[in-house]
């Protein structure tokens, strides 16, 4: 195999003839990432057959004493994590190919390179069937989000993605292609689902599925009160099954005009008008606005499907007439942020930098980072949206590597910064001293929370990120990649640390 990376390594009797993969000239894709912020060139770029010319790969670097390996899976990270400096980058979408449906229709296998969006037309398209828990968007590969949680309007009831899957084949840092579960090589399974690519190489997962419905009634309500918004977000996502939406997020929006950050961002298509003429003058500088949706068969009558929809409405404290429905099919919906990436390419700010900032925020002090952090901070936006909606620790498995606040009901926060091309935002150095403020805010003011895809550039940040988890994760490491080869772009670790 690859005399090309041999050269690099000084390595004379590797025994590499029977890689079956390619080794890429063109670096340039693996060298930066949607953040647009960190630029890395790797070595060399390689697209491994299978999971045994991975093991391959991570054997060669372990006979050097300096390479390192990082996974990419379609590169979506913002801050280099999926990078490798003068390293080797696995390009996971060479393993996309094969999702197996079983024969009862429990489960699908798939390539941990697979996009999320192929997974779903595969699923849907010749089985009728579908994942349960998503991410927003699906231009993600399973790895990847395997690697952090992968979290959306599902979140609440089925758990992320990571709690959504039962077996996983990963390659280790040592080399070793190991399957593994809740009751096989455990330790492995459980460390891999959030661990940002530390202990191994996800080059598949068992992936639970459930009957897709065929159409969406997606729904929109705007609060001017924050108690009220997060009231009625948290009492949706503590209803038993059953007596709930099926996905439930909420956003932050400007109380203005702006097209971006502000009243046009809600409506649910072009026509649908805001009219503020409907609260009253002395709203704050933000609102909020809890979206809703609701999963229905083509042979359930709208009259049953709107005696649902109103059922699980009722109570709600949203502004009168500020409601906003679209009735959609289920692809269609789950693959809403297409159109969004559609049109942002088309303005050109898609490939623009991207310092994107989230959280994880717990209840307990969700009140006060409004106070702080939107009411004030980003009274202006955030040039793309604000997420807020609360998820349940409870559906999250403490034995997986992702930290969390404490306490049962905590919030994601994403504030999704898109660069304008036209310089009449912050610039991109602008939003990442915003970001910064932000975070020393929440520390000046004893906020509980965790970084969601964290980045950190101290092995002191990274403890604290841990917290008492950060000796099980080290424990781990030790023991699944004891030459810290994997992942260098995430900063824990480095080579013979
Ligand atoms: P990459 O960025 O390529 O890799 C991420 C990390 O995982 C790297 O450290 C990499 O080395 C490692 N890695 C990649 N593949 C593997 C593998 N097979 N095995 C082991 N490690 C691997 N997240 C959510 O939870 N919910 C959302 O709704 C959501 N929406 C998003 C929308 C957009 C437009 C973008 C850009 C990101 C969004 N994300 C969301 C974040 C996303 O989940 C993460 O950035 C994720 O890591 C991206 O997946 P990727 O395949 O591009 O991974």
């Amino acid at each position: 195999m690859i005399a090309y990376i041999e050269r690099f390594v000084h390595e004379n009797d590797v025994d590499s003839s029977d890689y079956t993969g390619e080794v890429l000239s063109d670096l340039s894709d693996a060298g930066h990432d949607f953040g647009g912020i960190q630029f890395s060139k790797p070595l060399a770029v390689l697209r491994p057959s299978d999971a045994s010319d991975v093991a391959k790969i991570l054997r060669l670097a372990a006979r050097s004493p300096h390479l390192t390996v990082a996974a990419r899976g379609n590169g979506h990270s913002v801050n280099g994590q999926a990078m490798a400096h003068r390293g080797l980058v696995v390009d996971m979408k060479s393993l996309s190919c094969g999702i197996h449906v079983d024969a009862k229709g429990i489960y699908a296998d798939v390539g941990g390179g697979a996009l999320w969006e192929d997974v779903l037309r595969h699923c849907v398209v010749n089985h009728r069937l579908a994942p349960r828990s998503w991410t927003d968007y699906l231009g993600l590969t399973v790895g990847g989000t395997l690697s952090n949680a992968g979290v959306s309007g599902q979140a609440f009831a089925h758990g992320p993605q990571t709690e959504n899957v039962t077996e996983l084949e990963v390659v280790t840092g040592n080399g070793d292609v190991l399957v593994c579960s809740k009751r096989q090589n455990s330790e492995l399974f459980f460390g891999t689902l959030g661990a940002l690519g530390q202990f191994g190489i996800i080059t598949r997962a068992r992936v639970l599925l459930q009957p897709a419905p065929d159409m969406v009634r997606w729904i929109r309500v705007v609060y001017t009160e924050f108690r009220d918004f997060t009231r009625d977000a948290e009492s949706l996502v503590t209803r038993p099954d059953g007596d709930t939406f099926d996905y439930v997020e909420g956003f932050v929006f400007v109380n203005s005009d702006d097209p971006v950050n502000g009243w046009p961002s809600v409506p649910l298509d072009r026509y649908g008008s805001f009219d503020p003429s409907r609260f009253s003058s002395s709203a704050g500088p933000v609102l909020y606005c809890l979206e809703v949706a609701l999963h229905y068969k083509n042979e359930d009558s709208p009259s049953t499907v709107d005696t649902k929809v109103e059922r699980l409405m009722g109570g709600l404290r949203g502004k009168e007439g500020m409601r906003f429905e679209a009735e959609l099919g289920y692809m269609e919906f789950l693959l809403r942020v297409k159109r969004v990436e559609e049109e942002a390419k088309a303005k050109g700010i898609w490939g623009a930098p991207h310092p994107w900032l989230n959280l994880f925020v717990s209840k307990n002090n969700i009140g006060e980072f409004d106070h702080v952090v939107f009411k004030n901070i980003l009274k202006h936006g955030v040039g793309g949206p604000m997420l807020l909606y609360p998820l349940l620790r409870s559906k999250w498995d403490s034995r997986k590597s992702v930290a969390l606040p404490e306490g049962e009901i905590f919030y994601l926060v994403a504030l999704l910064r898109f660069c304008s091309p036209y310089q009449d935002g912050l610039s991109v150095h602008q939003m990442v001293v915003q970001n910064q403020e932000i975070l020393q805010s929440c520390t000046k003011n004893g906020i509980d929370y965790k970084l969601y895809l964290p980045h950190y550039n101290s092995v002191e940040g990274w403890k604290r990120h841990f917290g008492n988890q950060w000796t099980r994760f080290q424990e781990r490491k030790a023991r699944f990649d004891p030459m810290a080869i994997l992942a260098p772009g995430q900063k824990i670790f480095s080579r013979n640390w």
